[in-house]
């Protein structure tokens, strides 16, 4: 194959501009000669003495490929190796040493000098032949590290870290390796407060406390390139918590300030045979699973955790489409009046489900912790508080009355700036009295975000809406701090009528939390009942309203208008 000599050495990138080489030489005829025999092919810079040498070098003006090198001038060519090795930025360059001295030659290797020249000058081709090969080793040595290192903490980048792992898995196929993803929590915030450079410090304390550790178990470390998270592939360890105490540390230290919490992912026993990239995927995913929670800081790979999380995407992702296809249904859960002879259908309570063509039916106790962590909830539950004031209308044109619902409003619904009028703006849009429409807040939410949600509270109440705590007794709240709260209904927690059976005390506790609700003018709702006895003792007890499977389970709308038809239409009650 024919080779264009034009292209054959600028295909590797590396001739395409001509190169600079220093001539460094107190005899001007030996730079001549030199510079003759190289001037062609190269940029030549000359100077006289060592001094005048290493100020053209530490100046850094010019950009230089090669430095030839005589020893013995005024100012010693071996001390200007000796500066050359105590300054990284030119041990990049390349050196030979010209000489005529045989006996020099083993002390200026140990000096880290790269090639020799014979003194006199006697093969130009050759000079010149080795001048270019000493540049081409040096330019692939540097972008080799170049391209396999990131550039701030010199560690490998991803794609170097893969590739040398598996060369880890070939050279000790016994060792059993885990992989690791450490990364300090909310850099980028760290960045925005104190500066770059401080990120950076904490970054490269990371990377030396990791590189450190590696040294002494075996492995190998990377970065992801510009981000925050470390890779770490190394025999398996059992625990890594003294590892996460050495970083804080470390970290600590270079900042000298705060401490900075830390999330560490690791995917034990990693099967050689899989795909590094797989590998690090769901060692990413195990970081994730971590979520905003700093208080966790090592998560351990399970494929259990791995299947949820993916499903928990999957749902977040399918949201917004399923919001506007009608794939969430309401649901009515009856509830009935027990304070006459016989149990009276009084009003529902609204519970939303997910009927999903993908995922079939999803339990709301899966999806909403899942949009309350993410916010979506604000859009559902605006979403359910709409469509269930358009029911009531249409039940009040069907059967001429209005039937009272209770809706569940979610601790991050409380947030929304526009809440309360926009729950005014559905109510009043379909024309319903403001006093058949119940809001369910948790007394869990009313207690743990007191300062943000009472005065909502207060507000959507002075409003004219009737508010129902939900979940009542579950253990958060004081019965003294109960007096403060704005609210007209008690549900009592499912778990004492769950307990009651097993445990007859608990009854008396329930006669307590009805006797005190009463006493402050609430009407008391009991959940979750499921059997005859449980009724009639809460009957007995004096409680107010029942909801339970006892009665009937949440319904869907069809069957709802039925129960309600049957119960109102054709008793007529
Ligand atoms: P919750 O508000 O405490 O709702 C009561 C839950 O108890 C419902 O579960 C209901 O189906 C169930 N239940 C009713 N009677 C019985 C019974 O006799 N025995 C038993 N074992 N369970 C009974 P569901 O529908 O799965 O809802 C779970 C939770 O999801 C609700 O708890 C509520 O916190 C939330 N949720 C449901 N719908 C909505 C909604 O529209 N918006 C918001 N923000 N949250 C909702
Ligand atoms: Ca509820
Ligand atoms: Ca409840």
């Amino acid at each position: 194959m024919a080779m264009n000599k034009g292209i054959s050495n600028s295909s590797k990138g590396i001739f395409r501009i001509k190169k600079t080489v220093l001539i460094v030489d107190d005899e001007e005829i030996n730079v001549e000669i030199l510079s003759s025999i190289l001037e062609d092919d190269f940029h030549i810079l000359k100077a006289y003495d060592g001094k005048e040498a290493l100020d053209i070098l530490i100046s850094g003006e010019q950009k230089i490929d090669l430095v030839l090198l005589d020893v013995f001038m005024p100012f010693d060519g071996r001390e200007v190796l000796k500066v050359r090795n105590a300054n990284p930025s030119l041990k990049r360059i390349p050196f030979i040493v010209c000489t005529s001295d045989k006996n020099i030659e083993e002390e200026c290797f140990r000096l880290g000098v790269n090639d020799f020249i014979k003194k006199p000058y006697e093969n130009p081709d050759i000079i010149v032949a080795r001048a270019k090969r000493m540049i081409e080793l040096y330019e692939d040595r540097s972008i080799l590290k170049e391209v396999e290192r990131d550039k701030l903490t010199n560690l490998y980048n991803v794609e170097f870290f893969k590739k040398y792992a598996k060369q880890y898995d070939a050279n000790f196929p016994d060792v059993q390796k885990d992989m690791l993803l450490v990364s300090p929590n909310r850099l980028r915030l760290i960045n925005e407060l104190y500066g770059r450079d401080y990120g950076d410090k904490i970054l490269l304390a990371i990377a030396a406390e990791l590189s450190e550790f590696v040294s002494e178990c075996g492995g190998l470390v990377g970065r992801n390139g510009g981000g925050s998270s470390f890779f770490l592939y190394c025999a398996h360890h059992e625990d890594y918590a003294s590892l996460l105490s050495k970083l804080k540390e470390a970290a600590k230290k270079a900042v000298g300030s705060a401490n900075v919490s830390f999330r560490i992912a690791v995917y034990p026993f990693v099967d050689p045979s899989l795909d590094k990239e797989i590998v690090l995927g769901r060692t990413r995913a195990t970081a994730d699973s971590l979520g905003e929670d700093y208080a966790k800081e090592i998560a351990i790979y399970s494929q259990e955790n791995q299947e949820k999380t993916l499903h928990k995407e999957k749902l977040i992702e399918a949201f917004p489409a399923a919001l506007e296809n009608g794939e969430f249904k309401l649901f009515f859960q009856p509830k009935y009046n027990i304070v006459g002879d016989n149990p009276v259908l009084s009003s529902a309570e609204v519970l939303i489900r997910w009927i999903s063509p993908e995922f079939g039916f999803v339990s709301p106790g899966d999806f909403i912790p899942l949009f309350e962590e993410n916010g979506l909830i604000g859009k559902l539950d605006a979403y359910i508080f709409e469509k269930a004031a358009g029911y009531m209308r249409c039940w009040k044109e069907r059967y001429g009355f209005y039937l009272p619902l209770s809706l569940n409003l979610s601790r991050v619904d409380i947030y929304r700036p526009n809440l309360v009028e926009e729950i005014i703006g559905y109510v009043d849009s379909n024309g319903i009295p403001r006093d058949k429409y119940y809001v369910e807040i948790t007394e869990s939410a009313f207690v743990l975000d007191a300062g943000e949600v009472i005065p909502v509270i207060q507000k959507i109440r002075d409003a004219g809406f009737k508010i129902e705590i939900d979940d009542f007794g579950s253990g958060y709240s004081s019965f003294g701090a109960l007096a403060d709260l704005p609210f007209d209904v008690l549900k009592i927690d499912m778990a004492f009528i769950r307990a009651m059976d097993k445990n007859p005390k608990v009854k008396d506790i329930i006669k307590m939390i009805i006797q005190l609700g009463k006493t402050l003018d609430a009407v008391i709702v009991t959940e979750g009942v499921e059997t005859m006895e449980q009724y009639l003792f809460l009957k007995e007890s004096g409680c107010d309203v029942i909801q339970g499977y006892y009665f009937s389970k949440p319904l869907p709308l069809g069957e709802f208008e039925e129960k309600i038809q049957k119960e109102f239409v054709e008793h007529g009650r």
